[in-house]
Formats: structure tokens, C-alpha cells, sequence
């Protein structure tokens, strides 16, 4: 494919080795391209990123995944990406995979769309019917979508526009009067930092029609997406060089010309992907081809809220495994999750236990999630990894103390079963994957400015692309979909949706 004769010389550069990075590599080098990846950091996988303490392995931004049994969606993207093999998984309890505390009540999302309904259905009698025509819904919505079935599409279309303008909390609203139980399908929106009255319904939709339809661990950890992406990308004769941080993206008059690392180093290529936030991308864009306008508009878009999480090791044989995701609401209306203010208490979580082998009795270790918002850490907004002082490591003490301590009401005991612990905050996302303010999944999609809060795989220089979580949408269905959109640019769309079926 390659019509270049010169080494140094690559047709794609993609900068940036998360999820989507990754996936637009192993398509395009597997079609002949001449790629090379380059990434800032010392691993590759941006939220697949892992790390160790305490001798246990924890996942930064990757937890569970859907749709998993064969013939479903995500198992036939990975057959395509050649994952099966490489990426061990563990099923979560199918009568129960998320487990919802709301004002002290416990509710369920079962596996399978009958017993989803017939599970809720125990604790909302007098609504079946609701519920009935909400999956109905759900996966009349999934069914739309070309991409999520792996149709063939006249233009790249994802999604129909009925489904971007209807905002979540409007359209469960419409199926069912019952507050409590529209708290309880709202129930697993830290999945995608929902925010009432802006969040389109699709996003909703695609994510829980994923995960109903069967819901996973990864086990071991997800860096293994990664190293196995990354290996076959090598094989198919692409480049991947860590620690090599793109400070410029250089133009012509025209066009982008390369790429300049923080070590000066130049390197030219045809056409260049950006894999990492597009606020981050245009400000390394010094171009007349890149307007005031177009650099005004991405600047301008809100992002998702971050995250403080704290990483437990529990003692050997402490904890009995918990095989779902506990999501807890101190209080009614899950939507007020979303507005925690620096210093209020911690009112609502995620927990889930983390995998080191299929049916195992014990936990090893966990992870507990909660919203925080930038503005609580931006005092330390100047400070790198590692060397941001004793007030934050006391801020990220007391908070992780709170954080548990609200757990324990939930799991008395949990603390004395602790054996060690590591914290993360805001800070460590903005400075593991250059996403905004430590975003969790990107820019804020909103319902009310669909077409605003979009953004397309193509910029306004006519060979610089974007992909990632920030175009089509985040996760690791929403990025997988996002980089054939991407790779759509170069190969066309039904070309690579013809792989993915031959694949099969
Ligand atoms: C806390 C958390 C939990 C999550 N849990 C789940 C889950 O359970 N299931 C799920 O499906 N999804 C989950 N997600 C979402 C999912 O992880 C992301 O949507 C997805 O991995 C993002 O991939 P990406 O391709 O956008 O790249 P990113 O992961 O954002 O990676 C971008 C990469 O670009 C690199 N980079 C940045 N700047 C430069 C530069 N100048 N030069 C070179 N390289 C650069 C970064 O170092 C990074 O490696 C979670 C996310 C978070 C934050």
C-alpha cells in the first residue's frame, strides 16, 4: 500500500495509544498501511493502562465489558481484532450483574432482556408493562443503528436523529410515571456521567443494550487488550514507540506535514490521527487551517465530570467475591449524583470487585469510584505526577478515608478487611491520558446542541483525523466504532464492515 520508498517516512501517524489509537492501528496496518503509533507515556492503552501495588494488579478505566456471548457485538469485533484469545473474561452473575442501593432499597439488572424485566418486575408489579416497553425500546434503538449491527451504510451514519435530541431523564419518563423506578433505570449512569436534561437517550440506550445482553470482566486486568492489539499491529508490520510525546503537529499551506516530539525530533507522514482529546490536538495545531472559529467551537465544548478512586487490596481471604457492580445512592433522584460541589459529602458510588481468575471465592482487591469535580484539585493544577506535595497527598488521604468509611455503612466490616490502599484523583487522569480536566469519557454530548457536541472524525485540515472516546462515543464499544469510522476515511466503511463479517 505503501508508496513510499523512504523509512522514516510513514502514511499514517497516530498519536495516542488508547483504545481508539490502538483499533486504527491494527485496522489499517492489517490493510498495508505504513503506520506509527506514538504515545507519551511509558505504557501504552491510555485508560487500558494497569498498574501494581501491594502485588495486585488494578484496572485505571476499564472494568466491565457487554456483549460478549458469541454472535453478539463486541465478541465479533473482537474475533476481527483477533482479542479472543488474548483477553480472558468472566461472567457476572446473570440474575444480577448491577446491583443498585437507592435510599436504602436494592435493585437488580438481570442478564437477558426476559429476565431483566421479570427480575424489576418483582419489586414493580404494577409495572411490567413499563418495562416491557422500555427494553422494546432499547433495542428498537440499538436495532437503528447501522454500526452497532454491523450493517453496510450508504454514508457514515451511527445513529438516527430522534435518538440525539431526547434527553435520558425525558425518555425514561416517558415509559413510566413510577419516580422509583425511573431512579432505577437511570440507575448505572456513572457509566457515562449522564447529565440530566443534556445527555442524548442513544447513549443510554447502546450502553445498556450492551450490558443486557450479557456483562463481563476482564480478567487479570485490561491492559491485555492492549499488549494483544499492540502485538498484532507489530506483526502486521506497523510501529509503536512509547515515550514520545507530540508537542506539534506541523502544516503547509495545505495540509499536515508531521509530527514534532518533546525531543525536537521531526517526523513526516500522509496523514495523521489524533487519538487524544480535540481541545488537546488543535493547541498543538499552529495553522491557518485551523480558523478561529472551528478552534473557538471544540475550546468551548463542556466536558464530563471526573473522578476520585480509591484501589483496595483486601487481606487474604477477607472478602467473599462479589460477582456484580454495586452502584449506592444515599438519596432518591439519582440525577443529583452529578451535581457533588468540592467538599460536599460522598452521596453516591460505584464499587466493583476486580477479577484475578474466572469463579474465584475471594477478592484480592477493588475499586471505589466517585464523582470530583476538577475545581477540587485545581490548586494543584501546576504540579506533574509524583511531585504535587504533602497537602495533596493529605487531601487524597482524608478523601479516600471518607470515601470508605460510606462504604462501610454499606459493607460494615469492609475496612477491617482492608489490607492497603492508592488513590487516584482528577490530576492522574489529566496527566495519564490528556483528557480535559481529567474528564472521565470526554466532551459532554448534549441533547440540546446535537450537532455542536458532535465531533467528526475529520477536522478542518483535510488529512488530520480525530478518533477516540471524544467522537461517535466512549467505552469500549463506543471507541471500538468510533476508530472503523475513523478507518472508514481511508478504506471506506463497508469495506472494513465486510472484514469484520468475513472475520466471522
Ligand atoms: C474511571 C473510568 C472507568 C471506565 N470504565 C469503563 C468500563 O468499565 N467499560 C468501558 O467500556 N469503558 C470504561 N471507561 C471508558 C473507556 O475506558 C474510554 O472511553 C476509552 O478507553 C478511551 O479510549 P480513547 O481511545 O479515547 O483513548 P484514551 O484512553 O484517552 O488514551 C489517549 C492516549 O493518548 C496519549 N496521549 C495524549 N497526549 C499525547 C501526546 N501529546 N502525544 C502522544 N500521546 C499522547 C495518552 O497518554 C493516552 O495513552 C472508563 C473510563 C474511566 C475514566
Amino acid at each position: 500500500m505503501s508508496a513510499h520508498q523512504n523509512d522514516t517516512h510513514y502514511d499514517i501517524i497516530i498519536l495516542g495509544t488508547g483504545l481508539g489509537g490502538l483499533v486504527c492501528g491494527y485496522i489499517l496496518s492489517k490493510n498495508g498501511y505504513k503506520v506509527l503509533l506514538l504515545e507519551k507515556n511509558a505504557q501504552i492503552g491510555g485508560c487500558l493502562q494497569t498498574f501494581k501495588r501491594f502485588g495486585v494488579k488494578f484496572d485505571t478505566g476499564m472494568h466491565y465489558i457487554g456483549s460478549m456471548l458469541p454472535g453478539q457485538i463486541l465478541h465479533r469485533l473482537f474475533h476481527y481484532l483477533n482479542l479472543l484469545d488474548d483477553v480472558p473474561i468472566s461472567r457476572l452473575d446473570e440474575n444480577g450483574y448491577d446491583v443498585f442501593s437507592i435510599a436504602g432499597r436494592h435493585y437488580q439488572y438481570a442478564s437477558g432482556y426476559d429476565r431483566f424485566i421479570d427480575t424489576l418486575a418483582q419489586q414493580f408489579p404494577d409495572n411490567r408493562e413499563d418495562l416491557r416497553e422500555y427494553t422494546r425500546r432499547l433495542q428498537a434503538i440499538a436495532d437503528a443503528s447501522p454500526l452497532y449491527n454491523l450493517r453496510k451504510v450508504e454514508e457514515n451514519v451511527f445513529i438516527e436523529a430522534d435518538y440525539i435530541k431526547t434527553s435520558i431523564n425525558d425518555f425514561i419518563a416517558s415509559v413510566t410515571d413510577n419516580r422509583s423506578l425511573r431512579d432505577v433505570l437511570a440507575g448505572n449512569l456513572p457509566l457515562y456521567a449522564g447529565v440530566r436534561d443534556k445527555t442524548p437517550t442513544y447513549i443510554h440506550a447502546l450502553i445498556n443494550n450492551f450490558y443486557i445482553q450479557s456483562a463481563w470482566r476482564i480478567v487479570g486486568g485490561s491492559d491485555c487488550i492492549a499488549q494483544s492489539l499492540a502485538n498484532s499491529i507489530r506483526r502486521f508490520g506497523g510501529e509503536i514507540r512509547t515515550r514520545s510525546e507530540a508537542t506539534r503537529i506541523l502544516c503547509n499551506d495545505t495540509r499536515a506535514t508531521g509530527v514534532e516530539l518533546a525531543s525536537g525530533e521531526i517526523i513526516e507522514a500522509d496523514s495523521i490521527i489524533s487519538n487524544f482529546h480535540p481541545q488537546a490536538t488543535i493547541d498543538l495545531i499552529d495553522s491557518h487551517l485551523i480558523r478561529k472559529a472551528y478552534r473557538d467551537r471544540i475550546h468551548g465544548l463542556e466536558n464530563t465530570i471526573s473522578n476520585f478512586t480509591v484501589y483496595i487490596k483486601f487481606k487474604e481471604k477477607s472478602t467473599p467475591y462479589l460477582n456484580y457492580n454495586y452502584y449506592f445512592y444515599e438519596n432518591e433522584d439519582v440525577w443529583t449524583a452529578n451535581d457533588r460541589k468540592p467538599g460536599d459529602p460522598l452521596r453516591s458510588y460505584l464499587f466493583m470487585h476486580q477479577c484475578a481468575q474466572d469463579g474465584q471465592q475471594w477478592a484480592q482487591s477493588a475499586e471505589l469510584i466517585g464523582y470530583m469535580q476538577f475545581d477540587e484539585v485545581a490548586r494543584w493544577a501546576n504540579t506533574k505526577v509524583g511531585q504535587r506535595g504533602e497537602a495533596y497527598l493529605e487531601f487524597k488521604e482524608r478523601t479516600a478515608e471518607h470515601f470508605l468509611d460510606t462504604l462501610e455503612r454499606s459493607f460494615p466490616g469492609i475496612r477491617s478487611s482492608i489490607e492497603g490502599y492508592e488513590t487516584s484523583s482528577p490530576l492522574t487522569y489529566r496527566d495519564y491520558t490528556a483528557t480535559r480536566f481529567g474528564s472521565m469519557y470526554g466532551i459532554i454530548r448534549d441533547k440540546n446542541f446535537p450537532t455542536q457536541t458532535l465531533v467528526s472524525q475529520r477536522t478542518k485540515i483535510p488529512n488530520l483525523f480525530m478518533t477516540g472516546q471524544n467522537i461517535n462515543s466512549h467505552g469500549i464499544l463506543g471507541v471500538t466504532i468510533g476508530a472503523a469510522l475513523t478507518c472508514a476515511e481511508f478504506l471506506g466503511l463497508n469495506k472494513i464492515i465486510d472484514e469484520i463479517e468475513i472475520s466471522h
